[in-house]
């Protein structure tokens, strides 16, 4: 990590820092935006700049300080642990369609299991829908500012009949349910 620039008034015979600045990107930091002693400010905005988010090219995992992608604050397997803890553990038998540990899809906990999936989340199921706050939006997004639902005429219909269509709906998606969990017994290999 190399050292932040300090950034000085021109001619300031004290030569007092104001600014601290990413020696990479040039990106500024101001002591000012901190709420606290002069001297720990100081101290946070050339850390800030030495520290550069913009710069940064991973993150660190706030629980384990392991190295992960930038933008997470953990790392995938504390993320994975902590979605495991919040879960409700039940039996393998209450899972129908479920995501195994893997992320991936599968028609049943045994195919979860077989697949070599220690644990699976439940299910959620999503029918196809139309979205009629989304669809009246759209009709008024390409027209002047102050056009509202209250121009449109037959709106009561649509509705009604949006809702019909969604009622009627059998297919959609399944979406993995965290709330739930069901972990497998260990499978004994035969030697
Ligand atoms: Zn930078
Ligand atoms: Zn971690």
């Amino acid at each position: 990590m190399s050292e932040a620039i300090i950034l000085i008034k021109k001619g300031d015979p004290a030569e007092k820092p104001m600014l601290y600045a990413c020696p990479k990107c040039g990106q500024a930091h101001s002591p000012k935006i901190y709420a606290c002693r002069e001297e720990e400010a100081h101290e946070a905005a050339r850390r800030a700049a030495e520290e550069c988010y913009n710069c940064r090219t991973h993150g660190e995992c706030q629980t384990c300080g392991k190295q992960t992608n930038k933008g997470w604050l953990k790392c995938s397997e504390c993320r994975e642990a902590d979605k495991l803890q919040k879960a409700t553990v039940v039996e393998p038998s209450a899972l129908g369609y479920c995501f195994g540990a893997d992320g991936e899809y599968y028609n049943s906990p045994d195919d979860a299991a077989e697949a070599g999936n220690a644990y699976a989340f439940d299910s959620e199921f999503t029918p196809f829908s139309l979205n009629f706050d989304s669809i009246v939006e759209s009709i008024l997004d390409d027209h002047h500012e102050d056009a509202s639902e209250s121009d449109l005429i037959g709106v009561d219909f649509l509705k009604a009949t949006i809702e019909a269509f969604n009622k009627a709906q059998k297919h959609g998606s399944y979406f993995e349910d965290a709330s739930k969990v069901a972990y497998f017994p260990k499978v004994e290999v035969e030697e």
